[in-house]
């Protein structure tokens, strides 16, 4: 679906709010951890403690407490990461928000395995994503990613920079810009060190050129932002009609394990979750659209008929609520086509 320029500028206004948030002003608390060695950011020490989580042959996940936005109390660090031990280097799904946690990665690998970064997944072009890249620059060969994510990082990514230094109140210091160069347009399959990946784009269901990773043969799904688990989806971005059917596509995959965006690791129940919510809102938001409600007016209907999916989802009345403008332009879209 194209957006039209009208509800374009909108969009980037969102954008500006950043890419993942658990509601504005939401604080879990999270990303400090619980307990001395749990995953979060000690905002005395300005440091990070990250654990790698073993989920399949030489594949770990490492996930962020944090489910909320970038903020001086957990320093920035609010989404997953995942990489994978080759026989020639690792390859690294996703960065994270800055240069600083991009190091911290780099240590937590280091953990696991002597072998370099030799090559980086970026799953769409939000800060929080991508960030890390350059922590990797002396090791890593191939940064991949979508051509649309390509150019926007080219084009937004010091505004990232900037805009995730004021909300952490400089906790993230400074990064350099390592923009993708190894561009995919379509279904991709790759072997790297001997493994196979296949990288596919999920049609900007949740925002403009997100790609996925899959392991056929382990069943690993790393899934960016198009999946959600322990955490409220962002749908400021995205095209939803194309989400729910991307979602369909994902659990036919049937992944033995998820590793999400933002949230728990998780395998296809987080899936079926989300395509359930998503399917009633855009039904109901599609329904009171068509009666000629306002966004205002529809967004407590909404509230009320997907309200069962609420206990899964941290942040859940205040994205619902920054999100229905951007649900309901859609809805009078699609109304309008049919
Ligand atoms: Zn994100």
């Amino acid at each position: 679906m194209k957006i039209p320029y009208k509800i374009f500028l909108p969009i980037l206004a969102l954008l500006l709010l950043s890419c993942s948030g658990g509601g504005a002003g939401r604080s879990s608390g999270a990303g400090s951890g619980s307990g001395k060695n749990a995953p979060g950011y000690d905002p005395k020490t300005k440091t990070y403690k990250m654990k790698a989580r073993k989920i399949g042959p030489d594949i770990y996940a490492v996930l962020s407490p944090a489910r909320d936005l970038p903020n001086p109390k957990n320093g920035g660090w609010n989404s997953n990461s995942a990489f994978v031990i080759t026989k020639d280097g690792v390859l690294l799904f996703d960065s994270g928000s800055s240069q600083k946690i991009g190091a911290t990665l780099k240590q937590t690998i280091a953990t696991v395995t002597d072998k370099p970064v030799r090559w980086i997944v970026n799953s769409h072009a939000h800060g929080d994503h991508w960030l890390g890249n350059a922590a990797f620059k002396k090791t890593v060969k191939d940064i991949y990613a979508s051509e649309q994510v390509a150019e926007s990082i080219f084009a937004d990514g010091q505004t990232w920079i900037d805009r995730f230094r004021r909300m952490t109140k400089g906790a993230i210091g400074k990064s350099e810009i390592m923009a993708p160069e190894k561009t995919i347009t379509k279904r991709t399959e790759v072997v790297l060190g001997g493994r196979k990946f296949v990288l596919f784009p999920s049609g900007n269901s949740h925002s403009r050129g997100d790609i996925l990773l899959w392991m056929p043969e382990e069943r690993a799904l790393f899934t960016g932002d198009v999946v959600y688990s322990t955490r409220m989806p962002s749908t400021f971005a995205s095209n939803l009609d194309r989400w729910i059917v991307m979602l369909g596509e994902l659990e036919r995959l049937k992944p033995r394990v998820v590793v999400p965006g933002h949230g728990d690791l998780t395998d296809a129940t987080s899936i079926t979750r989300m395509r359930e919510m998503f399917t009633i809102l855009w039904r109901e938001t599609r329904k009171h659209q068509k009666n000629g409600l306002s966004p205002e007016k529809t967004l407590p209907l909404v509230r009320q008929a997907v309200l069962k999916f609420k206990p899964h989802y941290p942040g859940f009345e205040d994205k619902l609520k920054r999100d229905m403008a951007r649900v309901h332009a859609q809805a009078e879209i699609a109304n309008k086509r049919k």
